[in-house]
C-alpha cells in the first residue's frame, strides 16, 4: 500500500505524538503533505513543514461555497438532519455506558451533536467547545447553552463534567496525548470520556489506501487505530472501559461526491461543481472505519 516512488525514503527522526517512538516512515503523500507511519503504535501523523497546519475559522464548515476545497465540508449546516440521524448511534453508545448529567462536547462545530444530546433528554447541562468562534457563536445562539472557543490542551477548563465527548476531533489535535491529559481536569471523578475517530487498520481504510476519505491533511494530522488509541489514552491517564464501532454514516450526495473527487485528486473547482448537483441526495455509507473508545480517568495517573 506504500507509494512506490517513496518506498526508499529514510525513517524520520520525528517523535510519534502518540507513543513517542521515532523511526516513522513515509506512508502516503497527499496533496503536498507527507503522512508518516509509526513503527511503535501503527498510528500515522503528518510531517508538517513550517507554516503548514489547519485553521478552522472562515469557511471550514462551508467549503462548498469557497473557491478552494482541498479539505473541510461541502456544507456542514445544510447536512444537519443527516448529522442528527448519525449522532443517534453516538448517543446509543453513551447510553450503554450510563452517560448522564453534565456533558461537554469538544469539537462541537455548530452544535449538531449537542442538539441530538438535548433532544435525548438525558443530560442536565450541555456545553460546547470548538476552535471556531463562528461555530461557538452559532451554538450559543441556537441552543442557548454554554459554548467556548478554544483549543483543548491549552485552554482552561470551562467546567467539570460527567461526560466529555470528542467525536472526530482527536485526529485534528497535533499533540493528542497532552490534550487528553489536560481533559482529565474537565471530568468529575468517575466521569466518562468518549473518543470517536477513524481506524487506519479498518479493512476499508486499508483497501482505499491513500484514497481513504479520512486522509485530509492538514485538518487530520494524527491517525489512530485501537492500539494507538489505547496507548494515547493510557499515557494521558485513562483506563479504557469499552470499545464500539460505527458502521454507517448518512452523508449528503454533495459531501460524498466532494470527498470522492478530492480523493481522486481532481481540481477543487471541478469537485465542487459536480458535488453541488447532488446536494439533496442522502446516502448511507457503510464503512466500519470509525472506532469509539470509552474511558474513565485512572485512579492513579
Ligand atoms: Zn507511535
Amino acid at each position: 500500500m506504500v507509494d512506490r516512488a517513496h518506498e526508499r525514503e529514510t525513517a524520520s527522526d520525528l517523535t510519534c505524538p502518540i507513543c513517542q517512538v521515532t523511526g516513522a516512515r513515509p506512508r502516503y503523500h497527499v496533496r503536498g503533505y507527507t503522512v508518516l507511519a509509526c513503527p511503535g503504535c501503527g498510528g500515522w501523523y503528518l510531517a508538517l513543514q513550517p507554516g503548514q497546519g489547519a485553521t478552522y475559522d472562515g469557511d471550514y464548515l462551508r467549503r462548498g461555497r469557497a473557491s478552494e476545497a482541498t479539505h473541510g465540508y461541502f456544507d456542514y449546516e445544510r447536512d444537519r438532519a443527516l448529522h442528527l440521524r448519525n449522532f443517534q448511534r453516538n448517543l446509543e453508545i453513551l447510553g450503554e455506558f450510563g452517560a448522564a448529567g453534565a456533558l461537554c462536547d469538544v469539537g462541537c462545530a455548530s452544535g449538531h451533536f449537542l442538539m441530538a444530546a438535548r433532544a435525548s433528554g438525558r443530560f442536565t447541562a450541555l456545553t460546547g467547545v470548538d476552535p471556531s468562534h463562528a461555530a461557538v457563536a452559532a451554538v450559543r445562539e441556537r441552543l442557548g447553552c454554554a459554548a467556548v472557543a478554544g483549543l483543548l490542551g491549552v485552554m482552561p477548563a470551562p467546567g467539570r463534567y460527567d461526560v466529555l465527548t470528542l467525536w472526530e476531533t482527536i485526529e485534528h489535535i497535533p499533540r493528542p496525548v497532552e490534550a487528553l491529559a489536560a481533559a482529565r481536569a474537565w471530568l468529575r471523578p468517575g466521569g466518562l470520556l468518549a473518543v470517536g475517530t477513524g481506524d487506519n487498520t479498518a479493512p476499508l481504510a486499508r483497501l482505499l489506501g491513500r484514497r481513504w476519505w479520512y486522509l485530509v491533511p492538514p485538518d487530520h494530522c494524527v491517525y489512530f487505530n485501537r492500539r494507538a488509541l489505547t496507548i494515547a489514552l493510557t499515557r494521558a491517564g485513562y483506563e479504557i472501559i469499552g470499545w464500539r464501532r460505527i458502521w454507517t454514516h448518512w452523508v449528503s450526495g454533495a459531501n460524498a461526491t466532494m470527498k470522492l473527487l478530492r480523493s481522486l485528486d481532481l481540481p477543487p473547482a471541478k469537485a465542487l461543481a459536480a458535488a453541488g448537483a447532488l446536494a439533496h441526495v442522502a446516502l448511507p455509507i457503510i464503512h466500519g472505519t470509525t472506532l469509539v473508545a470509552l474511558a474513565r480517568p485512572s485512579q492513579s495517573p
